[in-house]
């Protein structure tokens, strides 16, 4: 059966942290803060996926309190996430997010990031929706506080 899944993610923005968003470093004074690279966008993804197959949130899999994974690319969740569906036999067939976030410019990074979450998940870049918009300076994302994402996914699941 067509499953579709939805994620939602938000991280704090903080100084002395990288940015990475979609597995992309993006050169900007303040970086996202988490137990992981902190990736918003591959993390909203993650759990779209995991919603599309029926499992369990990215926080249940990934726990932040597990030592193990402190500083885990989140283009290694992404491919740990894909293992764990085909495992169940589940087929990818797109996905689709928005980051929102005031700035810096994500559009000169959107084929990049495109490029490599495909190559995690193992899916063309053409299947792969990343777009941005910001929150026009309104609230926590507005004052740049943070940024969040949301991301869907479409997915063939046998049925059960
Ligand atoms: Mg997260």
């Amino acid at each position: 059966m067509i499953a579709t899944g939805i994620g939602y993610d938000v991280h704090r923005l903080v100084v002395d942290r990288p940015l990475v968003l979609g597995g992309v470093e993006i050169p900007h004074p303040f970086g996202l803060d988490g137990h992981s690279d902190a990736d918003v966008l591959c993390h909203a993804i993650a759990d779209a996926l995991l919603g599309a197959a029926g499992e369990p949130d990215i926080g249940h899999l990934f726990p932040n309190t597990d030592p193990s994974i402190r500083g885990i690319s989140s283009l290694e969740i992404l491919r740990r996430v894909r293992a764990l569906l085909e495992e169940k036999s589940i087929r990818l067939h797109n996905i689709d997010a928005t980051l929102i976030a005031e700035e810096p410019k994500i559009s000169p990074h959107l084929a990049l990031m495109k490029e490599r979450v495909g190559s995690a998940l193992g899916l063309p870049p053409n299947r792969i929706g990343i777009k941005a918009t910001t929150n026009e300076s309104m609230g926590f994302l507005g004052r740049s506080e943070g940024m969040a994402a949301l991301a869907t996914a479409c997915v063939d699941r046998p049925e059960e």
